[in-house]
């Protein structure tokens, strides 16, 4: 974690300041001498959404995919949890999805390997004096990828990538993570760790609890709602963000059944009322 701290520190004081129309060189296909090269040892923060789309590929459920597949660092500074790749215990230390002849899960790939070699910071977690964010271009000293003659502005390389859907389910990621609560210094305890945990990464577990719990006793949610998160893990994401941000953040994202409202108000009113007369 401290290397990733330092190369932010080196991406903002020297690394070229792109933005989305900027122009650049740079093409990866399988006739590149480097070609796989890149594909290990290498630090791959997965996001909810890259989770859903790789459990999906595999055909396995998001639990399965995190014991399988996934590292969770952890350390007592940490303000919310994050999962990482985890990269084969060989020589090269590859990604478990890194084959011969390319990405086993190409089309449902990370974020990360979408991007790449485009890096984006982001004003934010240890990007503090950063006023607006900025493109840059990461130069490993294998990647041959510069070398080809292929130009597309920044722009053009995150559509060809389909970055696109990515960044959409990612805004929603980073409104959570960016969150004000976490500005202010305030740390999650334990079990609202877990929360996050489960609800962001976890959906398959996420979902269990909502339907195996008296979840829809306590909140409203109407009946299309239910069958949405019931049947699409997307729309579940979505709908656990809106919980976070009520069970982490005490924001009114989730509406309290009125019968349960009306119980705890009498439960307050009879507590009160044993209190005067004691
Ligand atoms: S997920 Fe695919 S593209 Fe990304 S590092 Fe692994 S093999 Fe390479
Ligand atoms: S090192 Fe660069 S050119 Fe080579 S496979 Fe990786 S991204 Fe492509």
């Amino acid at each position: 974690m401290k290397e990733i701290e330092q190369f932010k520190e080196k991406v903002l004081k020297e690394y070229p300041r792109l933005k989305a129309d900027s122009p650049f060189r740079f093409d990866c296909h399988h006739g590149v001498a480097c070609f796989n090269e890149c594909c290990g040892d290498v630090n791959i923060f997965l996001t909810p959404y890259d989770i859903i789309r790789l459990k999906n590929n595999l055909g396995i459920s998001s639990g399965e995919f995190l014991d399988r597949y996934t590292l969770s660092p952890f350390n007592k500074d940490s303000k919310f949890p994050v999962v990482l790749l985890r990269m084969e215990d060989n020589d090269r230390k590859s990604c478990p999805f890194n084959r011969p002849e390319g990405c086993s899960v190409y089309g449902d790939r990370p974020w990360a390997c979408r991007m790449y070699p485009v890096g984006v910071a982001q004003p934010g977690e240890g990007n503090q004096e950063l006023e607006e964010e900025f493109y840059f271009l990461l130069k490993e000293s294998c990647c041959r990828g510069y070398d080809e003659p292929k130009e597309w502005t920044i722009e053009e390389y995150k559509k060809n990538q389909g970055v696109e859907e990515y960044d959409r389910y990612g805004e929603l990621f980073k409104n959570l993570t960016t969150h004000r609560y976490f500005g202010e210094g305030k740390m999650l305890s334990p079990e609202k760790m877990d929360m996050f945990f489960t609800v962001c990464y976890d959906i398959d577990s996420f979902r269990r609890f909502i339907f195996n719990s008296s979840f829809f006793d306590k909140f409203e949610v109407d009946g299309e709602t239910r069958t949405k998160i019931k049947e699409d893990d997307v729309e579940l994401l979505k709908f656990g963000y809106q919980w976070l941000r009520f069970a982490l953040f005490g924001e009114k994202t989730m509406t309290i059944r009125q019968d349960v409202l009306a119980d705890r108000q009498a439960e307050v009113g009879n507590r009160a009322g044993e209190g005067q007369a004691s």
